[in-house]
């Protein structure tokens, strides 16, 4: 493989990171010392506050490689990213934070696996320094919901970190849905995937932009769009309350055979209907819900499949 002429785009999507990025892009430069690729960096300003820009202008200036890409204002992480991809033209793309929690003297395993084959390749933290309790609880759990209900086989543990060949670049550039939840699509386009492991560093400087709330926000949209498992559960919920329903009533209408005297009136007609009319309402609520759900899968847009290879 000629890999003198393969270029390797970093994408690294910052808000408000002044003090990290200098040193990810001194770090990153040493890395690529020794690898055959070429490096170039494009950092996409999620709408910064702080000077950050201003480092990057200057370190461009001296060093072409060096592209910023500024959103005109905080549009978020996951957008952050896919505009990085968009405008990335390079053999391989490797999205990493700008915080330095990702090493970047990670990407020569994640380069590694790319020339031996893989498409995507995902770096899977074996230990997370510097996270709090909570959160790393709550992502644990939140994966493991996420790979039952949304059938796609996310790895547990990976965050954003991970190199795309320019294939998977330029599927996802056909994925145009809103909540976007890149961890997701980067798995549910297929190729052939592969996982590295490492150590978690904490962060280099500042803090962390994703407070439990904004993650929290992400585990929903993640949720949303890749899976309508929800509302099949109300639907399940309002077949049950209907079953459940209909058994108590049996059993309201032969004790009051057996014992009139043991009701009051009209508690019977009452209960009846409250239970049969909330059943029928959520099983219909589910129905609804599953047509709104497949408008949704519709206005999405995803493509219906992707090609690896064409050989006609
Ligand atoms: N980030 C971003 N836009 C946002 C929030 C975060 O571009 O709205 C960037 C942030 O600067 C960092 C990366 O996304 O480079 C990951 O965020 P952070 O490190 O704060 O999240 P954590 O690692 O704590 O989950
Ligand atoms: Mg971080």
């Amino acid at each position: 493989m000629a890999d003198q002429n393969k270029t390797v785009a970093l994408v690294v999507p910052f808000l408000n990171e002044r003090e990290n990025l200098r040193t990810l892009y001194e770090r990153t430069i040493r890395v690529f010392e020794s690898e055959p690729e070429e490096v170039r960096f494009i950092f996409v300003d999620d709408g910064s506050t702080d000077d950050g820009p201003d480092v990057l202008l200057e370190l461009r200036e001296k060093d072409p490689r060096v592209g910023l890409l500024r959103l005109s204002r905080n549009f978020g992480h996951q957008v952050a990213i896919t505009a990085g991809m968009d405008h990335a033209d390079a053999d391989a793309v490797v999205i990493i934070d700008a915080d330095l929690q990702d090493p970047p003297e990670v990407i020569p395993d994640l380069l590694r696996r790319w020339r031996e084959g893989c498409e995507v390749v995902y770096a899977v933290r074996r230990r997370r320094a510097g996270e709090s309790w909570l959160k790393r609880t709550l992502a644990a759990g939140f994966y493991k919901l996420f790979r039952r209900l949304a059938r796609v086989d996310v790895p547990l543990n990976a965050g954003d970190f991970r190199l795309l060949d320019r294939r998977a670049v330029e599927s996802l550039r056909g994925v145009r849905e809103q909540h976007r939840f890149m961890r997701g699509l980067t798995c549910w386009i297929g190729f052939t995937q592969g996982s590295v492991e490492y150590d978690r560093e904490a962060r280099h400087d500042g803090e962390t932009k994703y407070p439990v709330w904004k993650s929290l926000h992400l585990a929903f949209d993640a949720i949303t769009s890749f899976s309508s498992a929800p509302l099949r559960l109300i639907s399940w919920l309002g077949i049950i309350t209907c079953i459940l329903g209909v058994l108590w009533l049996l059993r309201i209408v032969i004790i009051k055979w057996v014992d009139p005297a043991a009701m009051v009136p009209g508690w019977t007609s009452l209960m009846a209907a409250v239970l049969l009319l909330g059943g029928a309402q959520l099983f219909a609520i589910g129905m609804l819900g599953q047509y709104v759900s497949r408008i949704y899968e519709e206005v999405k847009k995803r493509p219906l499949y992707l090609l690896s290879r064409k050989e006609l």
